[in-house]
């Protein structure tokens, strides 16, 4: 029962699906026995309520620590029954089923390394990821302020194209100072050298208020 409702698309790296009651083999190691009980299930033998598991996130870090992404908790339960990964971190909260009972994990870590294309890190260009990459400054003055835009260093309108190494964070009036020029016509180039972003600037996108159980293991 535990297994029908997380199998769904709970896969990684080509995994089957979990099927069988014989997943339940008590496989999860440091539980510690807390006592704590908000996020506990109803009786109707799933783990925990659906909202309340929908709105959780979990870290999940490379065999090598490296953080990865950010899963759902019934994603990294699968994980963690199949043996494919172990708990790190567990945050408040257990998951009761019928036959099982669990810490809520917070940070986990595959037992496996899985290499990483490096395609992966050139994920689609947003505004937000722009701005997470440059850390919410204004690349051009510094200023640190609320209502940033993205900056083409060489303008579309002198050739320049719209991937990581030719977008960042401007303040409005840098981009407007800026307007078409080139940075070395008007002396204004990025603070930092504009490059694809590595998987931490969108595992904080994915959570904007980072549990504090994640900061370790996040550069
Ligand atoms: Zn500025």
């Amino acid at each position: 029962m535990i297994a029908r409702g997380m199998g769904e698309g709970a896969g990684v790296s080509g995994a089957p699906p979990v099927s069988s009651r014989g997943d339940e083999s008590g496989s999860i190691s440091g539980s510690n026995g807390s006592a704590a009980l908000n996020g506990a299930g109803g009786s109707n033998g799933q783990f925990g309520r659906p909202h309340r598991l929908s709105s959780r996130r979990v870290l999940v870090l490379n065999a090598s620590y490296e953080p990865l992404n950010v899963c759902t908790v019934r994603r990294a339960l699968v994980l963690i029954l199949k043996q494919k990964a172990e708990v790190l971190e567990n945050g408040s909260g257990v998951l009761r089923s019928e036959t099982m009972r669990l810490d809520m994990p917070e940070v986990i870590r595959l037992v496996t390394f899985v290499r990483v294309p490096r395609d992966i890190h050139r994920r689609r260009i947003t505004r937000k990821a722009v701005l997470a990459r440059d850390g919410w400054i204004c690349q051009y003055c510094g200023a640190e302020k609320p209502a940033l835009t993205v900056d083409h260093v060489i303008p579309r309108s002198r050739g320049g194209k719209s991937v990581w190494e030719n977008i960042v964070a401007s303040c409005a009036s840098c981009n407007h100072r800026k307007g078409n020029r080139l940075p070395h016509e008007i002396r204004m180039h990025p603070r930092n050298r504009p490059r694809p972003p590595g998987p931490t600037v969108f595992i904080r996108i994915a959570a904007p208020r980072t549990p504090v159980a994640w900061e370790p293991y996040l550069p």
